[in-house]
């Protein structure tokens, strides 16, 4: 059930530095058996208790072999199924979408409405124009506004697609699909799946401080960290039940610096500019899609929103830290954590 949202909490600037969220666990118990390997542009760590080493490796090559399809077929600027859709898009021809990825695809329909529209899954034409897509781009700069202003006028969303069974067609050739801000909830519930499959009962995946937690860590509830913001500590930690994700969405990871202004990966679609004034945004649901897309959301929405997405999203468990480092956070979330670093002080 939904908890009320509400209560706002501060803190003082000086403790929240500035930026993002999640991590993993403050002292875990016994030793689980770690992995790691490099997908989606970062680091994806598996820890799992009670499984043999053997067992873990079998899981991992599983998932990694499922990461390195999607890499290719989820991310609009590989040369996989989502590229081709969206050059048909472009091109004004229906497209023929498969299966899995349509499920995705609808999901983050469903949430665009949800999110009032601050999540929104057809902004890649809107990140090819920012460069967010290249992160390597050297001298980089903001846009031209004309140029803002005309992809905008194309109003992208996901409520301009339409399915005539597994054929999408657009009313616009002006938009692309970019569901970079749900993929990782998606990937961590694939995860989940296989693992499960794969008898692994108790681990933590971690998709670059995005985690779902199954079964317990050693004998007792997964203890997961917030992040600050830009740092490295954790702000508070809670304990996850089997199922939880953790998702963050943040300012401080990707982003560039442009005559002294940070210009972050998430873009409003309103204004089609980056998301501004919160530096970090987590959620804590049991629909991993729900909590990744709810943190992007937040993202863009800020403290001015918060309590409406909040009730719009049916959201249980969500924290933004402004950038200015104030905490907001809803009544049950406020409830879970144990805040490492006083924010009252
Ligand atoms: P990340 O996946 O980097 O951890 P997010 O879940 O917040 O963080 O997703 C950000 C990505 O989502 C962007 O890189 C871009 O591909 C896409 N995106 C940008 N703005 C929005 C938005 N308003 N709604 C939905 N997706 C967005
Ligand atoms: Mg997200």
């Amino acid at each position: 059930m939904r908890s009320k949202p509400g209560t706002a909490e501060r803190a003082p600037a000086a403790l929240l530095a500035a930026l993002l969220v999640a991590a993993c666990a403050p002292a875990a118990p016994p030793d689980p058996e770690v992995r790691e390997l490099a997908a989606f542009g970062t680091l994806v760590t598996l820890r799992a208790w009670n499984a043999p080493a053997a067992r873990v490796d079998a899981a991992l090559a599983t998932l990694e072999a499922d990461y390195r399809r999607l890499e290719r077929d989820w991310y609009p600027w590989a040369d996989g199924e989502l590229a081709a859709i969206n050059a048909a898009i472009a091109r004004g021809e229906p497209a023929a979408v498969s299966a899995p990825l349509r499920a995705l695809l609808e999901r983050a329909a469903g949430l665009e409405r949800r999110s009032l529209g601050l999540f929104n899954p057809a902004l890649g034409r809107l990140t090819e124009l920012w460069g967010f897509h290249e992160p390597g781009r050297q001298d980089w700069r903001p846009p031209a506004a004309a140029a803002i202003a005309e992809l905008l006028a194309a109003r992208p969303s996901a409520a301009r697609l339409a399915w005539d069974g597994a054929r999408l067609t657009s009313t616009t050739p002006e938009l692309a699909l970019d569901p970079g801000g749900i993929a990782k909830g998606a990937l961590l519930a694939r995860s989940a799946e296989r693992l499960g499959a794969a008898g692994i009962d108790d681990a933590i995946i971690d998709l670059g401080g995005n985690l779902l937690v199954i079964g317990r860590a050693g004998g007792r509830a997964a203890r997961i960290g917030i992040r600050r913001p830009g740092g490295r500590d954790a702000l508070a930690w809670l304990e996850a039940e089997s199922g939880e994700a953790v998702m963050t969405s943040g300012d401080y990871e990707r982003y560039f610096e442009h005559a002294g202004r940070r210009y972050a990966h998430v873009l409003d679609p309103a204004s089609g500019h980056p998301a501004e004034g919160t530096a970090s945004a987590t959620v804590v649901a049991r629909d991993p899609l729900l909590a990744d897309a709810a943190a992007t959301a937040l993202l863009v929405g800020g403290s001015a929103r918060f309590d409406e997405l909040v009730a719009a999203l049916g959201l249980d468990y969500a924290l933004i830290v402004t950038a200015s480092g104030d905490v907001r956070l809803t009544p049950a979330m406020a409830g879970r954590l144990h805040w490492l670093s006083d924010p009252v002080n």
